[in-house]
């Protein structure tokens, strides 16, 4: 019998329906169900620790990149766009099927190809770390409204975050610049029996890192003070805005 056709079996790998026959030669054919494995696998990789989202739409950059790396690893990138698949040895290599020139398709090639080498792979996996934008996600946010002492003053807060776990607060004040003294950010539990202070807010905006020992869940409100120069670290009194976090 012969096998599955490399370029099928890579469509496959990336998501495309599998035809009956093809189901049935994968059921019965030990070779191919193992490369269909691995190149799934590889299509795995890419997605979930690149968070591209769609492999199949890079920007051009990453292509760019990609392409370099490939020149530099020796695979021939001209034999991807236009020659027919790799030659395996065992693809019947019969009828030049139709090959339109989607980019899907042209990835599905470039995928099969990179497969053959191991190292490829790593490098264009490197690549796409280095290029891809740092993943951060918002966990919560609030709006801060108003002390009567600062009628017409408001602010926001957002909660985000990165890869490592550290979460950062992102706040907002709308406000007059204090003409002395200077404003705080700080982080309250509901019942207000425990505070920290995040830092200083300098200008309008700021962030700043959330203490790895404080649980958000406690400390659900922010607070935005304006304290006095008086070398007392502890809050003022005098809450510019104030606002409770809701959590995504
Ligand atoms: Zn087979």
């Amino acid at each position: 019998m012969s096998h599955l056709d490399p370029e099928q079996i890579a469509l496959i790998a990336l998501g495309e329906p599998a035809s009956d026959d093809d189901t049935a030669h994968l059921a019965a054919c030990a070779d191919c169900s193992l490369e269909l494995a691995e190149l799934r696998r590889t299509v795995l990789v890419g997605k979930s620790t690149l968070g591209m989202g769609g492999l199949e739409t890079p920007p051009d950059r990453v292509w760019d990149r990609i392409v370099a790396e490939i020149d530099e690893a020796g695979v021939p990138v001209a034999a991807v766009d236009s020659a027919p698949v790799a030659d395996t040895g065992r693809s019947d290599g019969g009828a030049d099927t139709k090959r339109d020139a989607s980019p899907r398709r042209t990835l599905s090639k470039m995928l099969f190809t990179l497969a053959a080498s191991a190292a490829v792979i790593l490098a264009v996996v490197g690549t796409w770390a280095l290029v891809r934008p740092a993943e951060v996600v918002e966990v919560a946010s609030a709006s801060l409204l108003a002390f009567p002492d600062h009628p017409g003053a408001e602010g926001s807060a957002v909660v985000v975050e990165g890869e490592d776990g550290e979460k950062l607060v992102r706040v907002e004040l709308d406000d007059d610049e204090p003409t002395d003294g200077f404003r705080e950010v700080w982080l309250i539990t509901a019942d207000a029996t425990a505070i920290v202070s995040l830092g200083i807010l300098e200008g309008s905006e700021g962030e700043f890192a959330v203490p790895e020992d404080v649980d958000l869940r406690d400390y659900v409100l922010v607070d935005i003070s304006q304290e006095p120069q008086d070398g007392d670290p502890t809050h003022s009194g005098d809450s510019i805005v104030r606002g409770e976090l809701d959590f995504a």
